[in-house]
């Protein structure tokens, strides 16, 4: 399988993984919670700029009846 590789464009070297299975939380206009996801960190070894590439899934989407009580166990979950 072919794994594409990030390059930093201004430093022009490869961007290395810096954390996994660092979660954020989407938000809608702003403010307005949308879905819970898993995310890599990567970072640039020459300037250190970092990006996240969130996964495909969502750990948890705003619709569902239970989202508070699930965003709240996984910030457990995931808390460094
Ligand atoms: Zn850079």
């Amino acid at each position: 399988m072919h794994i594409p590789k990030m390059i930093c464009f201004p430093c022009a070297v490869e961007m290395v993984p810096a954390k996994n299975g660092l979660v954020v939380e989407m938000l809608m206009d702003g403010r307005r919670p949308y879905y819970m996801v898993s995310t890599d960190l990567y970072r640039c070894p020459r300037c250190d700029h970092g990006v996240t590439v969130p996964a495909q899934i969502a750990l948890a989407e705003h619709w569902e009846p239970n989202y508070g009580t699930h965003t709240a166990a996984i910030q457990a979950e995931f808390a460094p």
